[in-house]
């Protein structure tokens, strides 16, 4: 089933008629230019019965193009005025399932996971969730084969960090483990309604064929390493470890290129595997 995307204008005169202030709370910056719904798709691979999560589904801009690619689309909305105007628009759509939440509790919304079923996620993001959604999503049993979202482009920076940036943080390390982090693309503020005052990315990940997860404690560990970021790793480590562990991950870190002294961020990812490692004993 084809559906027509939104326009602009269709986009403004839905939001009247709903008689809806965009709420900069929930980052509600909706897309207006096709192209990047086209480009989102693309980048996502989706094909005729693909499975795919969709967070903050908005008046359902991205949401159209995505059933019209015959997308089986499971998505999560947290505002009651937008979740009723989808269940108006596109309840009937036998391939739309829609619940009234946040993401950051149900990252996946109503999916399922069955055996031999992967599944994907394209989203426009909602920016201030970004990071713990992103961290929700890890956790799942089954990851997605394909995570295609528009972030703030500072979001993107710090998901695609390498060591030595000033932009790496646990979040880089996480994504760095499970998936390949392509690159991704600008994108112009004029293409959301309202013009939003950061810069947008879109960004993708393609989840590796033996995905690394870090254990619970190491990404506690990882996390708090990093509120102290400007401290010598040593010296924020000896905080936060128990002493066997800190010693044997000091004594380590020559071997993997590093020191001490070093800075988190400049840290290369083998380090915090190595980590993980020892604090599973
Ligand atoms: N997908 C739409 C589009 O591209 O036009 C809207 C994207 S807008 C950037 C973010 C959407 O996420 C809004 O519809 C907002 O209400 C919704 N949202 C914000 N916080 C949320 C949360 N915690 N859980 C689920 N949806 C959320």
């Amino acid at each position: 089933m084809n559906l027509d995307l939104l326009s602009p204008t269709q986009t403004r005169k839905i939001l009247e008629e709903l008689n809806h202030q965009p709420r900069k709370n929930l980052g509600q910056n909706f897309l207006i230019d096709g192209n990047i719904v086209s480009k989102s798709l693309r980048l996502a691979e989706v094909q005729p019965d693909d499975t795919v999560i969709e967070v903050g589904p908005g008046l359902g801009t991205l949401t159209r193009g995505l059933l019209s690619a015959g997308a089986r689309l499971f998505a999560v909305e947290r505002d009651p005025t937008l979740a009723q105007w989808l269940r108006d628009s596109l309840g009937d759509h036998p391939a739309f399932h829609l619940i009234e939440g946040d993401a950051c509790d149900t990252p996946v919304g109503t999916f399922q996971h069955t055996p031999g079923v992967a599944y994907k996620i394209v989203a426009n993001l909602p920016y201030a969730i970004s990071s713990p959604w992103m961290e929700a999503v890890l956790q799942q049993d089954v990851l997605p084969s394909r995570i295609v979202v528009l972030v703030q482009k500072e979001t993107a920076d710090r998901m695609t960090a390498e060591p030595g940036s000033k932009a790496l943080g646990s979040i880089s390390i996480y994504l760095e483990g499970a998936y390949q982090r392509l690159p991704g693309h600008r994108v112009q503020a004029s293409c959301f309604y309202p013009i939003p005052k950061v810069d947008s990315a879109l960004f993708h990940l393609s989840l590796k064929d033996h995905p690394y997860r870090y254990s619970k404690a190491c990404r506690d560990a990882i996390r708090l390493i990093f509120t102290l970021r400007r401290k010598q790793v040593g010296s924020s480590a000896k905080k936060f470890l128990p002493e066997p562990a800190y010693r044997t991950w000091m004594e380590a870190l020559p071997d993997l290129g590093t020191t001490p002294q070093a800075r988190p961020e400049t840290l290369p990812f083998p380090a915090w595997r190595r980590l993980d490692s020892i604090l599973l004993g």
